[in-house]
């Protein structure tokens, strides 16, 4: 059963903050309700305020310059981001990663920063966007700052967020020439939540080795997880059967899972060498044809 609340519903973005600053003690936000509704429903989570801010369409865009790349607004549903031509022109493993996330009903409804601020480590954006090496915008009534995706999950459902702030934009630098990321979660439920996924970003240099990569884990810890080692054992080196062997353990050996129902922490262990092996391949080889 849910428990009373009052709900808020901010007309502008600067309303919302006010809000927000007004009830920081005992408020949550909401948007699509595709993950809050779950926990509230399930009683994890007791508020006596709901600001909803679905309704902000100021915060519903998808922007692409060549100089800063992508600007996300905090509203814009998967869906949109799915379907943007532009995303799937300069960005295609979003879209790639969006087609896969949830049903199209949740696709529809819930949004790009619900997803991330919900801080779930088997979320599908997390890693994928830490790959692309995103930055994400959090606003208060006393201004904003702009955090690296990476440093913005602290624990287990937690972020770097302060109670009150929201989060308003995502932001991914344009893709380097010679880079490519791919991602690939593993999953008993087509379209579900990951058992434990990959991303893998790879820049390579005209005489093939690797210049930069970026290997991060969803799933496979309390937040996603960059898999320094693999990284490590990637950087300097060309493309062969026993790196890419070598970079699987490695990041098997970053990853910190649990054993739950769905899967023992040997097996995501096992997911975590595989999916890294065949996902750095992957960027690697469009890398090298980019
Ligand atoms: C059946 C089902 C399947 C799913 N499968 C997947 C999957 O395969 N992969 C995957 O990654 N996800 C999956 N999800 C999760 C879901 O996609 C996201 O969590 C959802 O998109 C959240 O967006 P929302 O707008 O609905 O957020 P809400 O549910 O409204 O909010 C989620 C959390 O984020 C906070 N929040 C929302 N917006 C902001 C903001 N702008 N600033 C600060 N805090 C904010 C809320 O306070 C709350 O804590 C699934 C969900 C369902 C129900």
């Amino acid at each position: 059963m849910i428990h009373d609340f009052t709900y808020l519903k901010p007309e502008t973005l600067q309303e919302a903050l006010s809000m927000l600053c007004e009830h920081r003690d005992d408020c949550k936000i909401i948007c699509g309700g595709q993950s809050l509704l779950i926990v509230m429903r399930q009683g994890l989570l007791v508020t006596d305020y709901l600001i909803d801010i679905k309704g902000l369409k100021e915060l519903s865009y998808i922007n692409y310059s060549e100089n800063e790349g992508f600007k996300i607004g905090a509203t814009t549903t998967h869906r949109m981001i799915e379907t943007s031509e532009m995303i799937k022109q300069k960005c295609p493993v979003l879209s790639a990663v969006e087609k896969r996330l949830a049903s199209i009903q949740v696709r529809n409804w819930g949004t790009i920063a619900g997803n991330l601020a919900h801080g779930d480590s088997s979320g599908d954006l997390a890693p994928t966007l830490i790959a692309l090496d995103a930055k994400i915008k959090l606003a208060s009534s006393r201004g904003s700052r702009i955090v690296p995706l990476e440093a913005f999950y602290t624990g287990l459902f937690e972020t770097a967020l302060e109670k009150d702030e929201l989060v308003t934009e995502v932001q991914i630098p344009p893709v380097r020439p010679k880079t490519a990321v791919a991602y690939k979660k593993f999953n008993l439920i087509e379209n579900d939540q990951a058992i434990v996924g990959v991303a893998a970003a790879v820049t390579v240099e005209n005489g093939g080795a690797c210049k930069e990569a970026r290997v991060v884990l969803s799933n496979a810890g309390v937040t996603p997880i960059r898999a320094r080692s693999a990284e490590m054992a990637l950087i300097g080196k060309k493309l062969a059967g026993p790196l890419l062997v070598k970079a699987g353990e490695a990041a098997s050996g970053d990853a910190d899972p649990v054993s739950d129902i769905h899967a023992s922490e040997d097996y995501r262990r096992h997911l975590v060498k595989v999916l890294t092996e065949r996902m750095v391949k992957q960027a690697w080889g469009q890398a090298v044809h980019s």
